[in-house]
């Protein structure tokens, strides 16, 4: 069965960017270059999916391209000579140069990646690859999966052309993850976590011949850097069902090869599986976890390794190297998280106490976890009300009583808050008897 091309691109593509495509692809065809879009985007096009990013290859000098571009035009291009690379990026000027209708302007600014076609080869597994410009066949082929490796042509008469050298389309069709070569996985040991997140995101089976060459490959993941690695795993957890992901992950014996620590059970799954509930908590929950926005895989990592022993965190940091925000979130959830069964029977005060000098990401990954109806409770608790609780009296209005400057001070202000959060008093004028009584 034929694809309708210009059919899926309107439906995937919004009238703006598809109008902007036209536009690129005029100005391609003018300097004979051709132009196609690449990649995922063909992919997601096909699977009837919205597209964000657009990815093109242009076979030819795209810096020159780019400029034509900008001063046919406007918008601003942001070009990396070195890498073949250039950005259109179109601000609200830049659309009112074009003179598009005022009803068009989009809340951001609208961009587009033009890359030169290239060729790749690797002279070391894992290690970054040399680089050739070259021409969409060989660009095709470098790429990691079918699936991932189709062209839809713009330029010219040729508009809407596939070109699908590696049988992505069929592979598409019967739900197949498929890599390119017998040492794909050799080259980019990353391409095999690649390959469960496609397949677990679309429903995929990984071929056959795909999954048996993973096992030669397997040795070389030890070899890959941590910003690589750590990468790939946050793109996972970044994903809806990073859960079943790192199972599958699990079962192929992908987890283990990064370092011994990562582990992968069903109590695992269990507390990633709040994961994709949070969004609903975020909508019921009183206190602001909207910065969870855009940094999933930081919950992801908290809510997977929180068992994790102190030593047993400082080992895996070693291999993947965190960032210093968390890494103390997950000293903090492994603490929290080992001493959960205490807190339902701790007075409000003992709980703020202990949770005080704590991240709000580590305090709230073990509420997201914590299965004890008590527990959760008072860790609702401590996240919509007691962390807020403050005394009306503060430093300095000790100091015009009098007292020096010091630890004193600190003391009597915990012992005022703490009255207050196991209610012992509940109005100022308590507040002031007790203080009196403790001066
Ligand atoms: P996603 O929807 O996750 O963004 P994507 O297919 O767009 O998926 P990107 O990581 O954005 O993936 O990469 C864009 C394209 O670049 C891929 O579709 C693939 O053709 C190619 N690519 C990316 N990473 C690799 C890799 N490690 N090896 C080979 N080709 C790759
Ligand atoms: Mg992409």
């Amino acid at each position: 069965m034929k694809r309708d091309i210009p059919a899926l691109l309107e439906k995937s593509i919004d009238g703006l960017h598809l109008e902007l495509l036209h536009l690129l692809a005029h100005q391609s065809t003018a300097v004979q270059m051709p132009m196609y879009l690449v990649g995922g985007v063909v992919r997601d096009i096909f699977l009837g999916k919205a597209i964000n990013d657009f990815d093109l290859v242009v076979e030819g000098d795209t810096s020159a391209l780019a400029e034509f571009i900008v001063k046919k035009y406007g918008g601003k291009i942001m070009v990396h000579s070195r890498f073949g690379t250039a950005k259109w990026v179109l601000n609200e000027s830049a659309f009112k140069r074009l003179n598009f209708p005022i009803s068009h302007f989009p809340e951001f600014d609208v961009s587009f990646d033009l890359v030169t076609a290239r060729s790749e080869t690797y002279s070391q597994p894992g290690a970054l690859p040399n680089v050739e410009p070259s021409n969409i066949d060989a660009d095709l082929r470098r790429r990691d999966f079918s699936i991932n490796a189709m062209a839809l042509r713009l330029d010219s008469q040729h508009f809407g052309e596939l070109l699908d050298p590696t049988g992505g389309e069929a592979d598409l069709r019967s739900g197949l993850i498929r890599a390119l070569h017998p040492v794909s996985f050799i080259d980019d040991p990353t391409r095999m976590y690649r390959a469960i997140r496609y397949g677990a995101r679309y429903g995929f089976q990984i071929s056959e011949d795909t999954l048996a060459l993973i096992p030669e490959a397997r040795s070389l993941v030890g070899g890959l850097s941590a910003q690589r690695i750590r990468h790939e795993l946050e793109l996972t957890l970044e994903e809806e069902n990073a859960a079943s992901m790192l199972e599958w992950l699990n079962e192929l014996d992908l987890l283990k090869p990064i370092h011994p620590h990562l582990t992968f059970d069903e109590s695992a799954s269990a507390r990633l599986a709040n994961l994709d509930k949070f969004r609903d908590l975020q909508r019921i929950s009183p206190w602001n976890i909207d910065r969870w926005d855009g940094t999933r895989h930081v919950l992801g990592w908290l809510l997977w390794l929180m068992p994790l022993s102190h030593q047993q965190i400082g080992a895996l940091n070693l291999r993947l190297q965190f960032t210093a925000d968390l890494l103390g979130s997950l000293f903090a959830t492994s603490w929290i998280f080992a001493d959960l069964s205490k807190f339902a029977s701790l007075k409000p005060s003992q709980c703020v106490e202990r949770l005080g000098p704590y991240s709000l990401d580590a305090i709230e990954a073990v509420y997201f976890a914590a299965r004890d109806e008590k527990t959760r409770d008072v860790f609702f608790k401590y996240l919509a009300e007691w962390r807020h609780v403050k005394p009306h009296f503060t430093g300095d209005d000790l100091k015009e009583r009098g007292l020096e400057p010091g630890p004193k001070i600190g003391k009597i202000l915990r012992r005022l808050r703490a009255a207050w959060l196991d209610g012992e008093i509940i109005s100022r004028e308590q507040e002031s008897n007790l203080l009196n009584e403790l001066l």
